[in-house]
């Protein structure tokens, strides 16, 4: 990776006086590196800066370092739009990390990121137009000030800082180590050591098989399973293509789109005919289980296949793990943690050396930065969100917010198409300050969760749900979480239909 994109920015700048910018974009994750091309690409001219609390870009894909950190979604759509994938579908963090430096460097992006700034504030005041936020620098803990006109936050969504782990009773009990894998510690030698993982998602399914080669044995302890999608890590489509000797540019698209259009019958499918799909998932996993394991009290989830999100296991390595011996599951829950393990409610225990907790994360909502308009602080759960990315009452703002089910990049780059159009018709108005707003027949619209906790549930977002903003029960304040209709229908939307006021 090139030295020069990681480098601390100097000391002598942090001294500098309040600097101002039209847009200053939260966060170098995927979605502030994609939203900083889409200004340069579609409002040149607009002066920007990304403000980055980690000394380096990439976001989730530098905070976690468990072993065998990989994605769960294909890079053909994960990737951006505008920048072609050529390598296996299912990608490892340090992959992923070169991709994204990559659109760095190649855009001259880098020049625009100040990393070890870690927002506190941000105040918007109508007199003045403008948002002041305020940083303070992780590295030598100065505080420095930023005015911009427009605040594009790409903070993603969970604290990058602490995982989430429940208290479980006992846990002071336990003689070994417990790790979580966003905080993985470097020293961490777990050669022949009994490792017990617990949890069921995409995490504990990417850190069994990794460990599994080194550990004496790694059992994963669930509550209740997840569905699992196995296939070879490779897409036939892109290999054909990549044999005609397709130009790279039209592969990454037709690639994309085939993706998208079989994502889009399994979704419909497992509404329509879940307990079809539901078998058709299962069958995959017991061809590398075999017909004696208990695939019904191991993988056969309680929810409805497209629930939560389906990870891909390339290979079924995790299933092959299980198989070869070196991996076990037990689906149970946790009495007590004891001195050398875990006792099950079943009276069972389960001995380790090493406890991972791939629990989850702890939602934030917009990257802890405390709030104001003009003076007042701002409550995101009092607030409508207008096409899921703006907010009723917070001007000149948006959030991205990507998808879950499908690729998250997916709605970076339709965000970043959105705040671009917003932009430039602000200048075509003549107008700087932009604010959504409910039209008054909307005053007594129904209100309901952020994400519909019946389509979409995670323990995460169930847990934080009720301090993240609203949404209504008609367009545009709707979130709905659908890339096949936004993707038609956000280019199209009318920002001249009353729901934002521009002044
Ligand atoms: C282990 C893991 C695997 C995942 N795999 C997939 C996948 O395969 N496919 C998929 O679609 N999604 C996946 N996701 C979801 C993933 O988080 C998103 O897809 C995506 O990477 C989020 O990008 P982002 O840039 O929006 O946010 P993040 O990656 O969270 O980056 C946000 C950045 O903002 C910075 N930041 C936050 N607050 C502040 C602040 N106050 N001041 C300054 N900087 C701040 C952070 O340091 C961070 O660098 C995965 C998530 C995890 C945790």
């Amino acid at each position: 990776m090139n030295e020069t994109l990681t480098r601390p920015q100097p000391a002598d700048a942090a001294a500098a006086a309040t600097e101002h910018f039209d847009v200053l974009i939260v966060g170098a994750g995927i979605s502030g590196v994609g939203g900083a091309y889409h200004l340069q690409q579609q409002c040149p001219g607009t002066s920007f800066v990304i403000l980055e609390n980690q000394a380096s870009f990439g976001g989730t894909w530098r905070t976690h370092r468990y072993p065998g950190i990989r994605s769960d979604s294909d890079l053909y759509t994960f990737g951006y739009r505008f920048k072609p994938w050529t390598g296996a579908p299912i990608a490892t963090a340090e992959e992923i990390l070169r991709y994204m430096s990559e659109v760095i460097e190649e855009n001259g992006i880098d020049r625009h990121i100040r990393y070890n700034h870690q927002i506190v504030s941000a105040s918007w005041s109508s007199a003045d137009r403008r948002w002041t936020v305020v940083a303070k620098r992780t590295d030598n803990e100065e505080v420095r000030t930023f005015t911009c006109g427009f605040l594009w936050m790409c903070q993603g969504y969970y604290r990058h800082e602490e995982g989430y782990t429940p208290e479980w009773k006992g846990m002071d009990r336990f003689e070994g180590r417990i790790v979580h894998p966003q905080t993985w510690p470097e020293d961490l030698d777990y050669t022949g050591k009994r490792v017990l993982v617990i949890g069921s998602g995409a995490t504990a399914a990417t850190i069994i098989p990794a460990m599994a080669s080194k550990a004496a044995h790694v059992t994963m302890l669930q509550r209740s399973p997840t569905f699992f999608i196995t296939g070879r890590n490779a897409n036939e489509l892109a290999d054909l293509l990549r044999q005609l000797k397709v130009p790279e540019e039209w592969t990454h698209e037709i690639v994309r789109r085939k993706i998208l259009h079989d994502q889009a019958i399994f979704a419909r499918r497992s509404r329509e005919e879940p307990e079809v799909v539901r078998k058709e998932l299962l069958a995959g996993v017991r061809q590398y289980l075999g017909e004696d394991f208990d695939i019904g009290t191991h993988f056969s989830p309680r929810y409805r296949p497209w629930r939560q999100r389906v990870a891909f296991i390339p290979d079924g390595d995790l299933f092959q793990g299980v198989r070869s011996g070196k991996a076990s599951v037990v689906t149970d829950e946790i009495d007590t943690f004891t001195e050398k393990g875990i006792l099950l409610k079943s009276g069972k225990e389960l001995e380790a050396d090493i406890i991972v907790t791939a629990t989850g994360f702890n939602l934030n909502v917009l990257g802890d930065v405390a709030f104001e308009v003009d003076g007042k602080p701002v409550d995101f759960a009092q607030t409508v969100g207008y096409l899921g990315t703006m907010f009723t009452g917070v001007p000149n703002m948006a959030w991205v917010f990507g998808y879950f089910r499908a690729s998250w990049t997916l709605r970076a780059d339709l965000i970043g198409d959105f705040v671009c159009r917003l932009l430039k018709h602000m200048e075509e108005k003549g107008a700087t300050m932009v604010t959504p707003a409910l039209r008054p027949e909307e005053r007594n619209m129904e209100l309901r969760p952020w994400v519909d906790p019946e389509d979409f549930n995670p323990g995460y977002l169930v847990r934080g749900m009720h301090l993240l903003p609203k949404q209504g029960d008609h367009e545009p304040w709707r979130h709905t979480q659908d890339y096949w209709s936004e993707k038609d229908d956000l280019p199209k939307v009318d920002l001249d239909d009353g729901a934002l006021r521009f002044e």
